[in-house]
């Protein structure tokens, strides 16, 4: 991982003429011009702010962040966007980028002095769409440095998956309503981008609950249930659970009977609180079956 901090003069040498996007590193640039300010509102930023944006690449929207929050920590994979970002911005003083992987770099050291007394940080990026799903599970799990709020860009089908719309719960739904209240701001044509994408895009706005649902060594056991539950989608509860867990139908009956469940229910269409109640009665159901393989 490289951090580049510029404070000083900027060099009079010319920039280097602008590499091509890289496709596999989902390089769809901002060319939009209203749609920073909205994504800035969106989150709120404010001088008060530290603000980790995902994927800055070439500063479309670091350019505004660098002037409304206190400080911007840029997280860019592309080692020559992330090398060239400061330059190109005049290299403001409250800018640092550093070159690594979002899906697992370590959030600490993005915000080494830590964040103020009182404060907290917020998620910006619009996101590589390769990647989106893996990275806010990495920044939602946090549990020391958890982002006061997050704003994203990601596929607009990944963006209504998220929030569940028409009340479809997807296993994606799930796993980001288990840690934060998830709302769409707005839709985003593919014409707002260089190079164009072929799917139109949505700002995703997430408020991380103050307190996790579950503790966060519980979540592998917790998604293991939910899993088990969605291995059939189109199935009623009693088969696809019975399905994912190895058990027969009449056995995943009277779990979810116990769970106050109606087994002739789809797996969409449980909330958190609906899996949590399941995910309980399956694991004192193991206990008491001495951790029979499956439950
Ligand atoms: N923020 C810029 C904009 O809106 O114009 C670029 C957005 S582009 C969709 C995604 C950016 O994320 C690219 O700069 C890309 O190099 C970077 N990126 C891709 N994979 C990444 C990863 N795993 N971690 C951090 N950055 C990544």
């Amino acid at each position: 991982m490289n951090a580049h901090r510029h404070t000083g003069t900027p060099p009079t040498a010319p920039s280097p003429s602008r590499p091509r996007p890289r496709k596999a590193l989902g390089q769809h640039f901002l060319v939009d011009r209203r749609l920073p300010g909205r994504i800035l509102r969106a989150a709120a930023v404010g001088p008060e702010d530290t603000v980790i944006e995902i994927g800055p690449g070439r500063g479309a929207l670091t350019r505004q962040l660098v002037e409304r929050a206190r400080e911007v920590v840029g997280v860019e994979m592309d080692p020559e966007l992330a090398a060239s970002l400061p330059e190109a911005l005049g290299y403001p003083g409250n800018l640092r980028v550093v070159q690594a992987d979002a899906r697992e770099v370590d959030t600490g050291s993005l915000i080494p002095e830590g964040i103020p007394a009182g404060g907290s940080y917020k998620l910006l990026g619009n996101l590589p769409y390769y990647a989106a799903n893996p990275i806010l599970r990495h920044f939602l799990e946090e549990v020391e440095l958890k982002p006061s709020r997050i704003v994203v860009m990601v596929q607009r089908e990944v963006a209504e998956s998220m929030v569940g719309a028409g009340g479809r719960m997807s296993l994606l739904a799930v796993s980001i309503h288990l840690y934060a209240v998830p709302r769409i701001i707005c839709d985003v044509p593919p014409s707002a981008f260089r190079p164009s994408p072929k799917v139109t895009s949505s700002v995703v706005r997430l408020d991380p609950h103050p307190v996790q649902a579950i503790e966060p060594q519980e979540a592998p056991d917790f998604f293991r249930v939910v899993r088990a539950g969605f291995s059939a989608p189109r199935k009623q509860l009693r088969n696809s659970l019975g399905l994912g867990l190895g058990i027969p139908a009449s056995e995943s009956q009277g779990l979810l009977e116990s769970a106050s469940l109606d087994p002739a229910r789809r797996p969409g269409s449980l909330v958190v609180e609906e899996w949590r109640a399941l995910w309980a009665v399956v694991r004192d159901h193991h206990v008491r079956s001495g951790g029979r393989p499956g439950v």
